[in-house]
């Protein structure tokens, strides 16, 4: 099997980068958070100060 390359993004709550995923094959575009915790966390990303 061939490795792939697999787009990323940063992730706009928890500022990582983060590898496409399937799920988000059709969605990629509108994609902003590596996770559902980060998704949920939106309102909130500076929780803990850096
Ligand atoms: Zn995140």
């Amino acid at each position: 099997m061939k490795k792939q390359y697999l787009p990323t993004k940063i992730c706009v709550v928890c500022q990582r980068p983060f590898a496409w995923r399937k799920k988000w094959a059709k969605v990629w575009n509108e994609v902003k958070y590596c996770s559902e915790r980060c998704r949920r966390n939106k309102n909130n990303p500076n929780a803990k100060s850096s």
